[in-house]
């Protein structure tokens, strides 16, 4: 879906995402209904800003025990779009302010909605993908997932070899 700068009346423009072919199907599973909104505004000083939100449930692999998990996006979001200006030496200097760091730079003053969100679900996807805050992982020795039960290893470990060594000369 796209929507030219020059569509976009001055009180804003509501737009419904009814389709999912912008969900990147590939990299992440969905486990359940999206629900997308967006609204986008003209900003004073030219460019363009579209705030929205997204509410999506995935399905996520945890890191730590590789087990699958429900993962609920809830988040609203904001991207500055700018468009990149014609012939701007990229060198130039140029004071970047903290709103400037969201900013996405367009081609054209034309809004690729789809590729926008998409953008915005990598970044609302947590880096550390977690089960629980409290994961308590693989067992790296006998590959148990620790989460289940507790296998005997850890209690193994304490063991040392020298203590069976002294069983034996008794
Ligand atoms: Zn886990
Ligand atoms: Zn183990």
């Amino acid at each position: 879906m796209k929507i030219r700068f020059a569509e976009i009346p001055d009180e804003g423009m509501d737009v419904m995402i009814l389709d999912h072919t912008w969900f990147p199907d590939r990299e992440l599973n969905r486990s359940g209904p999206i629900s997308v909104a967006v609204r986008l505004i003209r900003k004073r000083e030219g460019g363009d800003l579209m705030p929205g939100s997204m509410t999506i449930e995935l399905l996520m692999e945890c890191d730590l025990c590789l087990d699958e998990y429900h993962l609920m996006l809830d988040e609203t979001f904001r991207v500055d779009l700018e468009v990149e200006a014609d012939g701007m030496p990229a060198a130039e200097e140029h004071q970047c302010s903290a709103d400037e760091m969201d900013a996405v730079f367009l081609p054209e003053p034309e809004i690729d909605v789809n590729s926008l969100l998409r953008q915005q679900v990598f970044l609302l996807v947590p880096d550390k993908r977690m089960c629980t805050d409290d994961c308590k992982g693989l067992c790296p020795h006998c590959g148990g997932n620790r989460n289940d039960s507790e296998c005997a290893c850890a209690s193994k470990m304490k063991t040392s070899p020298f203590s069976i060594l002294g069983n034996f000369k008794k």
